[in-house]
């Protein structure tokens, strides 16, 4: 059975034997995107090429790239641990052609290495195409053979990918595998998609269109691909499994927490334990790549992640701080193919041990609180906004910490309530501060502290970022 390492080694040398230059992942922090928060594709380091404002002198590409899907257009977060198939973070394995191969190409490349390299049982494979993608259609038919039922036309979005509001975009065509009826799920179109049955392994885009401003499109002379795969999703097919959280790597990951905790690794506790081994990725990786927890931006979405951490791991009963603890078996598992991993690991340790260690006393007494006023509310009743708010302000708990802690209860946060508590003390603390004298400006800092505190839009730390690479 192949491991994670072994499989990403695969796919790299697949394309490396079909001419394609292996790059290296680029960092979490994009270099060249203000407006994107962590990278959250294969793409984003190539962008420049796809609109050919930049040339390199290669013109097909294969990468394993870093991803991390916590905030923005793209959240994971809430899926992790209640589905099969999501991370924060995850590896994208991903080939790239410039104004080189097209469609003709790109889809038998997939099949080929699929069906003949991996040896996946062609009867279980599926795609979706975009409807009017009748190019797409001919070669999945003629050179795989699939028959007009397995080829299933898409009319939304999902299969219709944009750069952003103009510039290069295209059909699509989605790869799925069948795990059987044993699985709640429908068919990718159907009302049930979003069950774990039909599970999307790979993403195909044919960039042959670019948009303007005023909504009108061209045919692109330069026609590129740009696909992404999830390492840990053909990883769970590859070693038989279903649940990407089952994949060895994973699988390690699980039981150095359950080691660490004393609890058994497949007993109640093993979601605790699925959340955690994800959140251990996705929190080393970026302060390997020069995020630090703050209250603001990309770090807070860092630190947000180190604390949803935790309270599992206090779930599961631990007094001491844990996921320090279990860089070591990170390191062991993906320290090689990516070695910023070992170089930032004692600065990994260090930042996990004291957020842990400082969140600890407010995380123990929060819970508590919200046990007690769960314990007064009536059944089912939604979260006062204004408890919500006392744990963010006073116990140091996000707002989608609170959420998460609730979803197990099938309970939900009065979310209005919330951003009225919010919106008042930002208003007292601007009346407060008026009182000083200083009005105009601190209304200037209140609007700049407000912005920053969003976490879709994080232009401002660019320049700290490119520092760091
Ligand atoms: P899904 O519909 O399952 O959420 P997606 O359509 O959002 O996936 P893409 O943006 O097309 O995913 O990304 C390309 C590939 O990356 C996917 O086909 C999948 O294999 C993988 N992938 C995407 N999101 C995740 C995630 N959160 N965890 C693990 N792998 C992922
Ligand atoms: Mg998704
Ligand atoms: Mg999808
Ligand atoms: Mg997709």
């Amino acid at each position: 059975m192949p491991t994670l390492n072994e499989i990403r080694s695969t796919f790299l040398n697949f394309f490396e034997r079909n001419d394609h230059a292996i790059v290296e992942s680029s960092p979490l922090v994009p270099r060249n995107d203000p407006t994107l928060m962590f990278t959250n594709s294969g793409m984003v380091q190539f962008k420049n090429l796809f609109t050919g404002v930049e040339r390199r002198d290669y013109n097909r590409a294969s990468t394993s790239q870093k991803c991390v899907r916590a905030g923005g257009k793209h959240n994971d977060l809430d899926n992790v641990g209640y589905t099969a198939r999501h991370h924060t973070f995850f590896e994208m394995l991903g080939n790239f052609s410039f104004g080189d191969y097209f469609k003709e190409q790109a889809i038998p490349y997939a099949w080929d290495l699929l069906t003949k390299d991996f040896e996946l049982d062609k009867s279980k494979l599926l795609v979706t195409i975009y409807h009017t993608d009748d190019e797409a259609a001919e070669i999945w038919k003629k050179y795989a053979g699939l028959p007009d039922n397995r080829i299933i036309r898409i009319a939304t979005d999902d299969n219709f990918w944009s750069m952003g509001a103009t510039g290069p975009c295209g059909p699509c065509t989605e790869i799925f595998y069948d795990h059987g009826p044993d699985i709640w799920g429908g068919q990718p179109g159907s009302p049930e998609e979003d069950g774990d049955r039909f599970i999307e392994i790979w993403n195909l885009v044919f960039m042959q269109n670019e948009r303007f401003e005023d909504g009108s499109q061209i045919d692109l002379e330069m026609q590129s691909i740009d696909t992404g795969m999830g390492l840990e999703r053909i990883g769970a097919l590859l070693q038989g499994k279903h649940d990407n959280y089952d994949t060895d790597l994973m699988r390690s990951l699980i039981e150095a927490s359950a080691h660490v905790t004393s609890q058994d690794p497949d007993g109640p506790g093993n979601v605790h334990h699925r959340v955690i081994a994800d959140h251990l990725r996705s929190t080393s990786f970026l302060i390997a790549d020069g995020v630090m927890p703050s209250n603001e931006g990309r770090g807070y979405v860092l630190r947000r992640i180190m604390r949803r951490a935790m309270r599992h791991a206090h779930l599961l009963g631990a007094q001491d701080p844990v996921m320090h603890q279990l860089v070591p078996a990170l390191v062991t598992q993906m320290g090689q193919a990516f070695p910023e991993l070992g170089r930032a690991q004692a600065l990994i340790e260090e930042t996990l041990k004291l957020e842990e260690t400082r969140f600890k006393t407010t995380l123990d007494r929060g819970l508590k609180l919200l046990e007690d006023e769960l314990g007064v509310l009536p059944e089912n009743a939604a979260l006062p906004g204004q408890t919500a708010f006392k744990l963010y302000d006073t116990y140091g708990f996000p707002l989608d910490l609170t959420q998460d802690a609730l979803r197990e209860k099938g309970r939900e946060v009065d979310t209005d309530g919330f951003d009225t508590a919010m919106a008042e003390q930002k208003a007292k603390a601007r009346a407060a501060w008026a009182g000083t004298g200083e009005a105009a400006d601190s209304t200037i800092w209140f609007d700049i502290a407000e912005e920053s505190g969003t976490t879709d839009f994080l232009g401002y730390d660019t320049e700290v970022a490119e520092g760091q690479i």
